[in-house]
C-alpha cells in the first residue's frame, strides 16, 4: 500500500519484523528462531476441551467481559499465584490475546496527546497501540549488557501530559526480570504523577532468576494497574488469540468500551479450555518454566560455542546476543538488520533484529534476538549450523 494514503500516525509502521522473519526462514529454509512462538502445542486436556466445545457448543457470541467460568479462573490464578483479589464479574476482562488488551488499554486511557511512558527495547506493538490512540510515546532505555535504566530519566520522561506507564516484566526482547526495587521506584513516580500502570505480563510464568512481581501487588498500586495475562504464553497456544486482564473497575471498564467496538468478544469454545489451563496444578507451571530454563541454557551454550556474545536472559523465551565478534571474524555486516539478512545463508538460522525495537537505534545495532521456545532438536540443528560461525 502507498504510504500516503496511510493515516499519518501509521506511517512508517509496515510489515512487522516477526511476519517478515518468519516469511524469510521459510523461503530459505532456515531454522525459524526469530517470530517467538513454540513449535509443540499446549497441554491435550486443554485442547480437548477446545475440540468438545468447537463440536458440542459454546458456538455463538459469549458474553462481552467473557465466560463467567473464564473469568472466575483467571480471578482465581492472581490470588493463587500473586495473592491478588479480583472481582471475576467487575474487575476481570477476556481480550483477543495481550496484542488486543494492551491496544484496548492505550484506546481506553488515552486522548490525544497525553503520553504514555515505556521502555525501549519494547514490544513492536506497543508504539502502534499508542500511536493509533493518538497518543505520544516517551522511552526510557534499558542499557545492555545488563538491562539496567537510570530512574532519574525515568522520572524526566513524566511531564504535565503523562497519562500511563507501560510495563513489561518479564521483559521482551531484553529478558529482564524487574526488581522489587525497581518496581517500587516505578510506582512512587505512578503514584506521585497519578498515573495508570499498564502491565504486561505475559510471560509471567517463564522466569529463572528473581521472581515476577505484578506491580498491582506494590502498596498503592492495585488501584492504578490494568495487568495483562496471555494464554498463548502461559499454555503455548499462540494461534488461538486469548488474553485477559485483571483491574479495578473503572480502569478495566475503560478498556471494556474500547474492546467492544474492536471486537466485542473472542472465540467462544476457546474459553471454557483456557478456564481448565488456568485451574491445572502446579506441575505444569513448574513444568513450562524448567523445560525452558534447560531450553535457555541450551541455546545460551550453543550461541557462545558459535562465537556470540551472550547476554543474561533471567526471563522469556528469548536470548539477546551481541553480534559484533561473530560479525568481525566472518566478514559479516556488524549491524543487526543487515547480520540478521544474512545469516539464513551464512549459516542457516533466522534471528531477529533488536535495532527494530529501539526507539534509539544505536543501543540495538549489535543485538540479536533468538527464540528458544523449541524442541530440543530444533534447537540442536540450530546450534550445529550456527557453528559454521565459530
Ligand atoms: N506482549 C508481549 C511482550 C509479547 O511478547 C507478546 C507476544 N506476542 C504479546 C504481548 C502479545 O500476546 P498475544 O499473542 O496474547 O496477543
Ligand atoms: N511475541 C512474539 C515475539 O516477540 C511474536 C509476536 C508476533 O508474531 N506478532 O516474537
Amino acid at each position: 500500500m502507498v504510504e500516503a494514503l496511510r493515516n499519518p500516525r501509521l506511517q512508517g509502521f509496515g510489515t512487522t519484523v516477526f511476519a517478515e522473519m518468519s516469511a524469510l526462514a521459510q523461503k530459505t529454509g532456515a531454522v525459524n528462531l526469530g517470530q517467538g512462538f513454540p513449535d509443540t502445542d499446549g497441554p491435550r486436556e486443554v485442547a480437548e476441551v477446545a475440540a468438545h466445545a468447537v463440536l458440542h457448543g459454546p458456538n455463538q457470541y459469549p458474553p462481552l467481559l467473557g465466560q463467567p467460568g473464564l473469568r472466575a479462573a483467571v480471578a482465581e490464578h492472581q490470588q493463587r499465584f500473586y495473592d491478588l483479589e479480583y472481582d471475576p464479574d467487575t474487575e476481570v476482562l477476556i481480550t483477543v490475546g495481550a496484542t488486543e488488551a494492551i491496544a484496548g488499554a492505550m484506546f481506553g486511557l488515552c486522548d490525544f496527546g497525553d503520553e504514555v511512558i515505556t521502555f525501549e527495547p519494547s514490544y513492536d506493538s506497543y508504539s502502534a497501540s499508542i500511536a493509533m490512540a493518538g497518543a505520544i510515546k516517551r522511552t526510557v532505555l534499558i542499557e545492555a549488557p545488563h538491562n539496567t535504566f537510570d530512574i532519574d530519566a525515568f522520572r524526566s520522561a513524566v511531564g504535565p501530559k503523562s497519562r500511563a506507564i507501560l510495563l513489561n516484566t518479564p521483559h521482551n526482547p531484553t529478558g529482564k526480570v524487574f526488581t522489587r526495587n525497581e518496581l517500587e521506584q516505578i510506582a512512587a513516580v505512578a503514584i506521585e504523577h497519578d498515573l495508570v500502570v499498564v502491565s504486561d505480563d505475559v510471560y509471567q510464568h517463564m522466569v529463572f532468576d528473581g521472581e515476577h512481581i505484578p506491580i498491582a501487588a506494590l502498596p498503592g498500586m492495585r488501584e492504578r494497574t490494568i495487568s495483562i495475562g496471555s494464554a498463548g504464553k502461559t499454555f503455548s497456544f499462540t494461534g488461538w488469540k486469548v488474553g485477559w486482564l485483571t483491574a479495578p473497575q473503572p480502569l478495566r471498564d475503560a478498556v471494556m468500551v474500547a474492546k467492544q467496538f474492536l471486537t466485542f468478544v473472542n472465540a467462544a469454545p476457546l474459553q471454557p479450555a483456557i478456564e481448565v489451563g488456568l485451574r491445572l496444578g502446579d506441575e505444569y507451571f513448574e513444568g513450562l518454566r524448567t523445560d525452558l530454563l534447560a531450553k535457555r541454557d541450551r541455546l545460551q551454550t550453543g550461541l557462545e560455542l558459535a562465537g556470540f556474545d551472550v547476554l543474561h536472559t533471567q526471563g522469556t523465551y528469548f536470548l539477546t546476543a551481541d553480534i559484533s565478534s561473530v560479525a568481525a571474524r566472518n566478514n559479516m555486516p556488524a549491524t543487526s538488520i543487515e547480520f540478521c539478512l544474512a545469516l539464513p545463508e551464512k549459516a542457516g538460522v533466522v534471528a531477529v533484529p533488536s535495532e527494530v525495537f529501539y526507539e534509539t537505534k544505536e543501543a540495538g545495532r549489535r543485538l540479536v534476538r533468538f527464540a528458544f521456545c523449541k524442541r530440543d532438536e530444533v534447537l540442536d540443528d540450530a546450534i550445529e549450523r550456527l557453528s559454521v560461525l565459530a
